[in-house]
């Protein structure tokens, strides 16, 4: 069964009242359990529309968007904040921990928030997280004592906190060397095979690609699985 599912989903964004742009045209796509769905496509193809209204960040214009079987399609703005504490982790190209909190603080940070984790609980589960992501002696780091690689896996950590359904991520390596990226990779691939996280990766990198399970290419708001492209290629 899909953790998410898109049915139809449109995007369009007014520029002004006569002029807009369509970002996604009727997209339909669903994302099972324990996927690493890549997203690969030029910029402004409309990756990061499609990345936002899986994650609930956004709306789409038209269009059904459901999670874990649930229509959250018109979900008001604080219920969908609520299921994306709980059920989506996120990843971004900048790591966006908070300055003022130690590693381990920024991972415990949404167990607390959640109010399922006292002090204690969140505190072991936040270490248990950075153990998983090799980050044991670093704990008490702030982000700014700590290079893009071991940000960017202090901000996978905080991703798992609450064992999300789904992780998004948007260019997670790119901000990162080659050897940090490849040891983020590495991790990611780890962890899906271990917990079986599921994860939607947008990225132009083709080492992203090579740990997915399924690439999904999109063009001009379209969507097209990886093959079909090709044959539409060849045949025209
Ligand atoms: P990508 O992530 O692949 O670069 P986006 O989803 O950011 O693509 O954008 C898809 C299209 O939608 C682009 O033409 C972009 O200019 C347009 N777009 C994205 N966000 C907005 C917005 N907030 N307002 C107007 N147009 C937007
Ligand atoms: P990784 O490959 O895990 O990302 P690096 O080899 O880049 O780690 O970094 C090794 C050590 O150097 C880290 O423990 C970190 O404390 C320190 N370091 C690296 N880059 C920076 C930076 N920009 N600012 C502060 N410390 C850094």
């Amino acid at each position: 069964n899909a953790v998410v599912k898109l049915i139809n989903v449109s995007k369009r964004y007014y520029i002004s009242e006569s002029i807009y742009v369509d970002a996604l045209i009727n997209v339909n796509l669903n994302v099972y359990r324990g996927e690493v769905v890549i997203i690969m496509g030029p910029s402004g193809s409309g990756k990061s529309t499609l990345l936002n209204i899986m994650g609930m960040l956004d709306k789409p214009t038209s269009g059904r968007v459901y999670l874990d079987d649930v229509d959250v399609t018109d979900m008001s703005e604080n219920e969908l904040a609520k299921l994306r504490l709980l059920k989506v982790g996120f990843l971004f190209q900048q790591y966006n921990l908070i300055q003022n909190l130690t590693a381990l603080e920024n991972v415990m940070m949404p167990m607390l928030m959640s109010g399922m984790y006292d002090e204690a609980m969140a505190e072991a589960k936040a270490r248990y997280l950075l153990e998983l992501v090799e980050l044991t002696p670093y704990v008490n780091h702030y982000p700014n004592q700590l290079s893009g690689g071991q940000q960017q896996r202090v901000a996978l950590a905080r991703a798992l906190a609450l064992n999300p359904s789904l992780i998004i991520m948007d260019e997670p390596t790119g901000a990162l060397d080659p050897v940090s990226a490849s040891k983020l990779l590495a991790l990611i691939n780890v962890l899906n095979k271990t917990i079986g996280v599921t994860m939607v990766i947008a990225t132009h990198n083709p080492d992203v690609a090579q740990i997915g399970s399924r690439i999904i290419n999109i063009r001009g708001g379209r969507v097209y699985e990886t093959g079909v492209v090709e044959r539409i290629n060849v045949s025209s």
